[in-house]
This record gives C-alpha cells, sequence and structure tokens, in this order.
C-alpha cells in the first residue's frame, strides 16, 4: 500500500472569526496538505505574542486581523517580506497596504466600522434609534453600549483611529470620555459588542459592518448603523513571522489567503467582508462600502507604532483610567 505524503506542519495565529479560521484550517489541510495549527486570538493580543516569541518564533503565520497591528509588526522587524504569486491580483487598496508594510504584509480583505443595535431591546425600551456616533451619547443609552478595548481588538482600534480622524484627537478623546458614561463593558474581543447586541445582552455593540451583517444573516434581531458623520475601514492582512520554521508552508498558505480560492473560504463560512483579489466574488450580503461615507482612512498614520502606542496609552489614562 503506497504512503501519504506526511502533512507540512504550520502555526497560524488567527485573528478573524471562530469560523473562518476553522474553515481556513480545513482548506489548507485538503488542498495544500498543510496541517495547521490555528489559534484565534484577537489583533493585539497576536502582535504581544509574536512580539514576545521574537527570539524563538512559535507562530508562522499572522493571518488576519485589522492590518495596522500588522504594519506596527512590521515596522519592529517582526515580519519576513514576502513576495505574492504573480497570479494575485490585488484591489488597489491591498497593492498600498502591501507598500506600505514593505512587503512584508498584504491586504486580505476590507471592512467599514459601524454599529448595531437590538431592534427587539430599543422596541421594549422605547428609544429612540440611534443614527449617528453623537446619538450615542444620549444619556437613555446609560450602561447600554459595547465597545472592545483597543489594547486587544483592531476593531476597538479601528474604532478610536476613526474617532480621531473625523473628529480631530481632542475632540475624539471627549468623545470618548463622555461615551465612557453609556459603556457597559469594554470586552477584549472586538467581535463581542455586536454578538452582545445580537443576544439582547447588550443594546448596542460598535463592531465592524460585515460582523453585523453575518449575525443578522443567521437571524438575530439587529440593525445595522453607517453612523452619518462618517466612518472608518479596516484592512485585514496577513504577514509571515521573522524566523518562522516552517517557511515553506507558511508562504503556501499566504498564496492561497491571498487566491480568490482561498478568499472565497471567508464567504463560504458566512463571512462578509470585502476581498482583497480582484477575481475574488464579494460575498453576497457584503456590505457596499462604496456608499459609505468613509474617512480617508491614513494607514500610514494610525498603523505606525509610535502613534498606535500613544493612542493606546492615552486611551488606558484617559478614558480607563488606567495610570
Ligand atoms: N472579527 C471580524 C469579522 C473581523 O473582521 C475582525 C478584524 O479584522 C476581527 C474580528 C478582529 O478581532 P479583534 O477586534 O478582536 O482584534
Amino acid at each position: 500500500m503506497a504512503h501519504a505524503e506526511p502533512l507540512a506542519r504550520l502555526n497560524v495565529l488567527c485573528g478573524v472569526d471562530e469560523a473562518w479560521c476553522a474553515a481556513m484550517k480545513d482548506a489548507v489541510r485538503s488542498r495544500l496538505s498543510i496541517d495547521a495549527t490555528v489559534k484565534r486570538r484577537s489583533t493585539g493580543e497576536i502582535l504581544d505574542q509574536v512580539r514576545s516569541e521574537k527570539a524563538d518564533p512559535q507562530t508562522d503565520v499572522w493571518w488576519g486581523g485589522t492590518g495596522d497591528a500588522q504594519l506596527q509588526a512590521a515596522s519592529e522587524g517582526l515580519l519576513q517580506a514576502y513576495q505574492p504569486p504573480s497570479t494575485a491580483v490585488m484591489l488597489p487598496w491591498a497593492d498600498n497596504f502591501f507598500d506600505l508594510s514593505g512587503g512584508r504584509s498584504a491586504g486580505i480583505y476590507a471592512g467599514a466600522l459601524g454599529f448595531a443595535y437590538n431592534t427587539e431591546l430599543l422596541k421594549q425600551k422605547g428609544l429612540k434609534a440611534p443614527a449617528c456616533w453623537k446619538d450615542l451619547l444620549d444619556g437613555t443609552y446609560a450602561d447600554a453600549i459595547e465597545l472592545a478595548d483597543p489594547n486587544s481588538s483592531g476593531t476597538a482600534y479601528t474604532a478610536l483611529a476613526t474617532l480621531v480622524q473625523l473628529f480631530g484627537e481632542d475632540e475624539a478623546f471627549k468623545f470618548l470620555s463622555r461615551l465612557g458614561a453609556n459603556i457597559s463593558s469594554y470586552p477584549q474581543s472586538g467581535s463581542a459588542p455586536v454578538k452582545d447586541a445580537a443576544h439582547g445582552d447588550t443594546l448596542i455593540g460598535i463592531s465592524f459592518i460585515h460582523d453585523a451583517v453575518t449575525l443578522r444573516q443567521a437571524g438575530y434581531p439587529l440593525e445595522i448603523v453607517a453612523p452619518c458623520e462618517g466612518t472608518g475601514y479596516e484592512i485585514g492582512a496577513v504577514s509571515i513571522v521573522k524566523g518562522a520554521k516552517n517557511l515553506d508552508a507558511a508562504r503556501a498558505f499566504v498564496s492561497f489567503a491571498l487566491s480568490a480560492e482561498g478568499q472565497a473560504t471567508g464567504a463560504a463560512a458566512g463571512q462578509n467582508q470585502v476581498p482583497s483579489n480582484a477575481g475574488a466574488s464579494l460575498p453576497p450580503g457584503a456590505p457596499d462600502i462604496s456608499m459609505i461615507r468613509m474617512v480617508d482612512y491614513d494607514f500610514a498614520t494610525f498603523g505606525s507604532a509610535d502613534e498606535r502606542r500613544r493612542l493606546l496609552r492615552r486611551f488606558d489614562n484617559e478614558i480607563r483610567g488606567i495610570p
């Protein structure tokens, strides 16, 4: 009897939804004969882990989660340059992101930030529906809003950077401070606020719009809001860790993640991000980001290590009261 080739090993830290992490693990096993260990972590936690393993990397690939933290990792020398295959035809925003990272991180999807509220709870409480960021300051939403902790969550860091770009830094911090009166908790994961809103555990969750679409498609009573003042967006990314021990498998994984077929694993797992490969089809429920009023998001500034660190420190000091 012929022996099957042994599977290549690969260690992946995954920043997207658990369902997509699991689907990608299955896809690379069947398509690339890679036996990947895929662990889901929030974006900031992956950055901390990759940094702490610098002397002896245990992670080969960082796949998914907001790209700002991968830009920071690239600038800290934690990522390995990678040349995508010529067949990976990327949309212009992904090309720009790749250049910005010095060829160390590639955009795999985009998604707009917003918030979603539980329509049944809103009705029960007899409250007005919010349509704008500034509506979230209304006293009737006391203890009824969740925003994740931007130290761990790329979603929440995108919210912080978005508000700074929309209102200016000092006004954004005044806004966040007043918003704090309505925030019931700052969970670790960026998906938690909208999942809690879906389950009726909170009224409003600040989240990526595509995440809320996935939950609404699953039947949860959510209304999704693209805030009237405008909003920001993420570029989700994939990178190879410098010193990766399974480099060939890491390169094969990244090529697959950039291919139209690899990106289709997202829609197949119920996800609704906009794929970066020009040949990948848009998930049917993906929000039309061209219809959303969007800030000209400055990835160079808000993905820079110094700026990210400084804003997070200010958030901890002024909003969370952490010295
Ligand atoms: N879930 C989805 C669907 C996302 O698009 C992203 C960001 O890329 C995340 C989660 C990121 O998670 P976190 O905010 O916990 O870092």
